[in-house]
């Protein structure tokens, strides 16, 4: 008898056909009725596959009595109630470390065409707007100084790709981190205030929450660019949008936004912004290691062995 495993929410690239080889998987997020799937399946399910970006409430959890563990594929888990699973003594695993570097491939993406205006000049060809002028000029990316928001695993690797622009690197986290040769700043403030671009890398949640608030925004200020890769929640979305409004603020190139999938119209004809739908892992090659590392997880468990990669 395969244990019983119930998907919370779908996720591009997410080997379904591997997992079922060793699970029974109920799939919620497709079902007609997810009440009527809860109701048979409850009393069954053993195991639960999350994603990073969809929720986990503490009243699922406890509608699930024989619950054992919840296997998050994406490495930030502040959708899941962590505490309740903890309740129960139910380990959670996440997929950490696989998908550093196409984050921070990403996160660098957006900085330079944030700066340079890339997707900016895609839309002036195809609007036929060429032969009448060339686009404003652009700021150079090169020897920049860079204030990165959370020194951890994707933080660190965003550090060095921006090295190689010979960028003046700086960061901000709670704790100043021993093995890195760049510039500590205990207040984010004043992280802003000596950057040329900010890239937010901090786990979304409770704490972090409007971690970049409007006096923030303000200090990165008229010629800075923001670049979150983060979690929606981590910026204010509104003091963002009244920056942007009244030039506070150079520019800002987003992968995440407060209420995913709903991007505030008010950033669409911001030319000086650029919008990219929670792209950050989404590669072929990451997704395959995400989607393996969550399923290794759940087999660890079920065969008695150590979980690869529980949260702390
Ligand atoms: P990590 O290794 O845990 O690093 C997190 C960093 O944030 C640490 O340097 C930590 O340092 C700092 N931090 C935590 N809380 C903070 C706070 N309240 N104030 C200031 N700094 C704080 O995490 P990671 O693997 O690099 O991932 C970071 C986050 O990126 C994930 O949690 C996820 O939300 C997001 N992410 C997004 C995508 C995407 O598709 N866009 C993909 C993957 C990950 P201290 O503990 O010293 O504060």
């Amino acid at each position: 008898m395969k244990p019983e495993v119930l998907s919370v929410a779908d996720f591009s690239g997410f080997d379904f056909p591997l997992m079922e080889s060793h699970f029974t998987v109920h799939k919620l997020w497709q079902a007609a009725d997810p009440e009527t799937l809860l109701a048979e399946v409850a009393p069954r399910v053993r195991g639960m596959q999350a994603t990073g970006t969809g929720t986990v409430a503490g009243t699922l959890i406890e509608r699930l009595p024989k619950l054992e563990i919840i296997a998050c594929c994406g490495v930030g888990y502040d959708g899941i109630d962590v505490a309740a699973a903890r309740r129960r003594k139910i380990p959670v695993t996440n997929t950490p470390d696989v998908l550093n570097d196409c984050v921070a491939d990403l996160a660098m993406g957006l900085l330079i065409d944030a700066s340079r205006g890339i997707v900016r000049g895609d839309r002036h060809v195809r609007a036929g707007k060429w032969p009448q002028g060339e686009p404003p000029l652009a700021a150079r990316v090169s020897g920049k100084r860079l204030g990165v928001v959370g020194m951890g695993r994707i933080g660190r690797i965003i550090a060095r790709r921006a090295s190689g622009f010979d960028m003046q690197i700086a960061y901000h986290a709670r704790h100043r981190v021993a093995d890195v040769p760049f510039t500590y700043r205990a207040e984010l403030v004043d992280l802003a205030k000596d950057s040329d671009y900010l890239v937010v890398v901090v786990p979304g949640g409770k704490e972090t929450r409007h971690l970049v608030n409007e006096a923030v925004i303000r200090a990165l200020g008229p010629q800075g660019i923001l670049v979150n890769v983060a979690r929606g929640t981590v910026v204010d979305e509104a003091a963002l949008v009244k920056c942007l409004r009244e030039g506070a603020l150079g520019g800002a190139a987003l992968d995440v936004f407060d209420k995913e999938p709903r991007v505030p119209e008010a950033l669409w004809p911001m030319d000086n912004v650029v919008l990219a739908p929670h792209i950050g892992s989404a590669t072929r090659e990451t997704r395959a290691a995400m989607c393996k590392l969550t399923i290794d997880n759940l087999v660890a468990h079920f065969s008695g062995k150590p979980l690869l990669t529980p949260i702390g």
